[in-house]
């Protein structure tokens, strides 16, 4: 693969990516060529790969760095071209790498998180409800570096690198479960992932997979809440959940599976919290909608109440002249026809 040059230009690189369907490989999914696009347009200066690997499960980008980091480099300069940044590196959590481009990053568990891991490597902080690319920063795994690369080159490659039972293997999308030896429940993409049954398949977005546990009862061991990097307490949401009540705390949650990792009762922590916040957000949407309507309904009652009003005051005003007509002016002619007035 020649190394990218800026001799290439950033539109004939965001086509490149569209037409491939490149779409986030670190778990969400997003098409790569709107993200590019998102940057260019709001101006970022800093392209980070992000091969922080939260997840332990998770091989594949281990892998790639050690195996095709040539390949990972040249997506890397590829999306510094797209959205003309001046810097771009790689951020990786451990490791030796000879590359001026690749960087030790000290962050926070979870250190892959956008959020954390732009303010560890850059000074810049993103708040809740913000993306990086607002303090001008884009980020991008680094699988999805590797297949922008592939793309731009035109080789594209309908495979991903995915951790199997502590092995990163090479495994073409829309691999079936069960025919990578799975007969039972699996865990895609590890404690932060989802349960699917073994008839499901590889897409752009499995980092891993491995059989899931069963889960038994919550023994209130308490070994979730000192886990949890943002102080929650697991157990107790986790009873809420059960009970069908809702718990405002839970919107404080990253989804980072750290309580699902120390769980010895293997309960799937993170897709309860999940299902909350999805609630809670419908929720939260619901009583706007029925604000609003209750707004709709006040308004068209006080235009009523004002155009009664109105109506009452004209009447009363129409009466008075009459009234007045009468005792001043007995010989003079009646005034013209009330219309519609009669109370
Ligand atoms: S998934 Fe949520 S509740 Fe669990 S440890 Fe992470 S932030 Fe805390
Ligand atoms: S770690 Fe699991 S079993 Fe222990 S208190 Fe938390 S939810 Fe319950």
């Amino acid at each position: 693969m020649s190394p990218p040059t800026d001799a290439i230009d950033a539109d004939t690189i965001v086509a490149r990516v569209a037409t491939a369907n490149v779409v986030g490989m670190g778990g969400g999914g997003f098409p790569a060529a709107a993200k590019l696009d998102i940057a260019r347009r709001a101006g970022v200066d800093t392209v980070i790969g992000n091969a922080m690997a939260t997840e332990p499960e998770s091989l594949g980008d281990d892998f790639l760095l050690e195996h095709h980091r040539s390949r990972v480099l040249a997506g890397l300069q590829y999306v510094r071209i797209a959205v003309n940044a001046t810097t771009a590196f790689i951020a990786v959590g451990r490791g030796r790498f000879s590359e001026p481009e690749i960087k030790v990053v000290d962050a926070p568990f979870p250190a892959g998180e956008e959020r954390r891991l732009t303010f560890a490597a850059t000074g810049r902080e993103v708040s809740a409800n913000a993306r990086p690319t607002n303090v001008g920063v884009v980020v991008f795994n680094v699988a999805t570096l590797a297949a922008i690369a592939d793309a731009v080159d035109e080789e594209p490659d309908e495979a991903r690198y995915v951790g199997i039972d502590g092995q990163a293997r090479h495994v073409p999308f829309a691999t079936t479960f069960a025919s990578l030896g799975f007969t039972t429940p699996v865990r895609v993409g590890g404690f932060s992932g989802t349960t699917e049954t073994h008839d499901g398949y590889v897409t752009a977005t499995t980092l891993s997979l491995r059989a899931a546990e069963t889960a038994t009862p919550c023994i209130r061991c308490g070994w979730c809440a000192p886990a949890c990097p943002v102080a929650l307490r697991p157990d107790a949401l986790h009873e809420a959940f059960v009970l069908g009540n809702g718990a405002a705390s839970v919107a404080d949650c990253i989804e980072c599976g750290a309580c699902n990792a120390v769980c010895p009762s293997h309960i799937d922590l993170v897709n309860e919290f999940r299902s909350m916040k999805s609630r809670q957000a419908k929720e939260v949407a619901r009583e706007a909608e029925s604000r609003k309507a209750k707004a709709r309904v006040d308004a068209r009652e006080d235009r009523l109440a004002q155009l009664t009003a109105r109506e009452l005051a004209g009447r009363r005003a129409r009466r008075e002249r009459r009234r007045s007509w009468k005792t001043d002016s007995k010989d003079a002619e009646p005034p013209p026809a009330d219309r519609g007035s009669t109370p």
